[in-house]
């Protein structure tokens, strides 16, 4: 069978050794080699060129059902094993910060790596006094606990909407700075085997949020971003934010691109504004444009104190 391997930038050394067990099953194998960031983003144009009947998603867990005539869609996570001696005295570093700060309830949150891990941590976490809940995030997750880079809804819902502190256990700062402001979030990293809060992190990036809002409200002409990524792509979010914007008196077209950068956007010097409507993480990158970038989230708070 002709298969299309697609492999997410932090496990791109691993395709090598999946293509190889795939060839040797007698299966034609052909790797992506295009940018993917997450689950969101199927190789779904490369797969139809060169006509694979496969898509093999390797690292995530499934985002949502797509259904591709003649081509079978398959996600393949990737769990993460530890080293839990060096995890158990990191996790004894977080107990002791949590303990420092008053923390008696947690909600403890990961990336779908780390959901085998999630039983063992939470039994770490139980045993030294905390009591320990984790909620389920949007449709999007897969797992309970499960948090994604634009869906930290985990940390705050369900089980644990009453604890007092969020613990994240997994490595980078991706995904815990994508949980919502708003209690203390610790992060309990397994990779760097380090423990420290983010807090402060999580609400600098909400005020550049709100000034980049209040920026975007003096703007003329704004260039709508509307991205070809099957779990991205939004032409009704687009299409409504084009219209609001107009009734405001304002300029609004719509850019369409598989990706967006800065560098893809350089040279439309004419837009004052952007309005993401593809992955809300662009946002963060909001320096690197020189515009203020507002998602599509936003738009009604936009909206209100556009005069
Ligand atoms: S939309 Fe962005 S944050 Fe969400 S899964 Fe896709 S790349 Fe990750």
């Amino acid at each position: 069978m002709r298969i299309i391997l697609q492999v997410p930038e932090g496990l791109k050394q691993e395709a090598l050794s999946h293509a190889a067990r795939l060839s040797a099953q007698g299966h034609s194998v052909f790797l992506s080699a295009s940018a993917c960031f997450g689950a969101c983003d199927l190789a779904l144009d490369e797969a139809r060129h060169i006509g694979a009947k496969k898509l093999i998603h390797y690292g995530h867990a499934e985002f949502s059902r797509v259904h591709v005539p003649g081509l079978k869609v398959e996600y393949i996570p990737y769990y993460a094993e530890l080293d839990w001696k060096a995890t158990g005295v990191m996790l004894q570093k977080a107990a002791s910060l949590l303990h420092a700060s008053g923390a008696k309830k947690l909600s403890l949150v990961f990336p779908i790596q780390h959901a085998k891990n999630a039983a063992r941590v939470r039994g770490q976490l139980a045993k030294a006094g905390f009591s320990v809940a984790s909620g389920k995030g949007g449709s999007h997750t897969r797992a309970v606990g499960q948090v994604l880079g634009c869906d930290g809804t985990a940390a705050y819902s369900g089980a644990a909407r009453s604890a007092g502190t969020v613990v994240y256990f997994g490595g980078g700062k991706f995904h815990p700075t994508g949980i919502p402001a708003g209690k203390p979030v610790l992060c309990a990293d397994p990779h760097l085997q380090d423990a420290y809060w983010i807090t402060d992190e999580i609400a600098k990036q909400e005020k550049r949020k709100n000034g980049a809002l209040l920026a975007a409200s003096e703007a003329k002409t704004f260039g709508i971003l509307l991205s070809t990524k099957p779990g991205q792509m939004n032409t009704a979010g687009a299409e409504l934010a084009k219209k609001l914007i107009e009734k405001k008196g304002r300029r609004a077209e719509i850019l369409v691109a598989n990706e967006f950068s800065p560098l893809a956007l350089a040279n439309f010097l004419k837009f004052d504004a952007y309005i993401n409507t593809a992955c809300q993480r662009i946002s963060d990158d909001r320096e690197a444009y020189g515009k203020p970038v507002v998602n599509i989230a936003d738009i009604k708070r936009l909206l209100e104190i556009m005069v």
